[in-house]
């Protein structure tokens, strides 16, 4: 279990593909009222955070990304990749709108482990959404 408390950095890796016709404005929202993925994020507390997308199928070019961050975070602001915590968006991790789950969601999963880095699934969740996968029917609007 990660405790977001102990971090300062959230890197939001969201969909290549998807990100090709969404703003990831949801995700900002989510991030910003603290909900879905985001609701164990203390409301009183800042974070920085960061969106960036998987790079496309497979998702392998996200190393060379998480690597990238976590160089520059710790030359230019001398914070560790400890402090940072990688957050997938819903269009990675759930059945939505756009498409079902990353058919990659293990790979990369297991890439970001490899990487060091910690992880936690999910970001924008609406009700509708949810609803219409509890009942078996993917159709969300954004997540
Ligand atoms: S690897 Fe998954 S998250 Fe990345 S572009 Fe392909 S389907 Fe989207
Ligand atoms: S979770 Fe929704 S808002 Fe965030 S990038 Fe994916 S489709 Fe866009």
């Amino acid at each position: 279990m990660v405790d977001v408390k102990d971090k300062d950095y959230v890197v939001v890796v969201q969909c290549h593909i998807v990100k090709e016709r969404c703003s990831g404005f949801c995700c900002e929202k989510a991030f910003a009222e603290r909900t879905g993925g985001f609701a164990d994020y203390p409301q009183d507390r800042e974070y920085r955070i960061l969106t960036l997308t998987c790079g496309g199928c497979c998702g392998k070019a996200l190393h060379r990304k998480l690597s990238h961050v976590s160089r520059q975070i710790k030359k230019h602001e001398q914070v560790k990749k400890d402090r940072l915590v990688v957050q997938l968006s819903s269009c990675i991790t759930k059945d939505n709108y756009h498409s079902p789950p990353c058919p990659h969601l293990d790979y990369i999963r297991v890439l970001i482990a490899g990487a060091g880095f910690d992880v936690r699934e999910d970001t924008v969740i609406s009700e509708k959404a949810q609803a219409r996968r509890d009942a078996g029917v993917y159709a969300c609007s954004g997540g």
